[in-house]
């Protein structure tokens, strides 16, 4: 969090005549830093005052969708953990359903598996292979992107699931880090990039 004035949202979608900028400010308003966590050297953006906040974190979520063609995607992929409360938000307002990418060993049908290199450590993520019997168009959802790994990841799983991927969408860009440079080829948006 900022020293800053907060702003505010009302009740519905998003603050009065918001622009994307404002919203953006708004997310940034409910961000805490939090330093050397989970590992020294690691400033972990912590999104839980967003998420607590139920006005902010609604705007973020139309604001999100509205970066986006909504004809351009029919369901949304969810990075666990943090990643599975956005992507529902996002896929409630868009009125799609919701594909999760877990952890290894979590889910309970066959699955595809990827291993990949994450800002502070490594995982293996995995999607059930039947995941886009219905609907294959997906947009990726994720609260932050770092060092681009984790969407990589996910987008090399929807591909071997037989889906296909529509773009990636987070709250919260860390440039430094250059994640979007892996992730050449793909549509995607943040919200808000520091
Ligand atoms: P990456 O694969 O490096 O882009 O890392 C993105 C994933 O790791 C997201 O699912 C985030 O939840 C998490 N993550 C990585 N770095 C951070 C950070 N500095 N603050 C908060 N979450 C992070």
């Amino acid at each position: 969090m900022t020293g800053r004035p907060v702003p505010t949202a009302g009740p519905g979608d998003e603050p009065a005549g918001a622009g994307l900028d404002s919203v953006a400010a708004l997310v940034a308003s409910r961000v805490r830093d939090v330093p050397d966590f989970p590992r020294p050297g690691i400033q972990f953006k912590d999104l839980t005052p967003l998420f607590a906040d139920g006005p902010a974190f609604r705007a973020a979520v139309a604001a999100m969708l509205r970066q986006r063609d909504r004809g351009s995607f029919d369901v949304v992929v969810g990075i666990e953990a943090r990643g599975f409360l956005v992507a529902a938000a996002v896929a409630c307002a868009a009125g799609t359903g919701v594909v999760p990418v877990r952890k290894a060993g979590k889910l309970p049908w066959h699955s595809v598996s990827a291993r990949y290199e994450l800002e502070y450590g490594e995982a293996t993520v995995e999607m059930h292979e039947d995941a886009f019997a219905t609907a294959r168009r997906a947009l990726i959802v994720d609260d932050v992107l770092a060092t681009g790994g984790t969407l990589a990841a996910a987008a090399d799983l929807v591909g071997r699931a037989g889906g296909q991927v529509a773009g990636m969408s987070v709250l919260l860009e860390l440039a430094a880090l250059g994640g979007r440079s892996r992730l050449s080829g793909y549509d995607v948006h943040s919200l808000l990039t520091v």
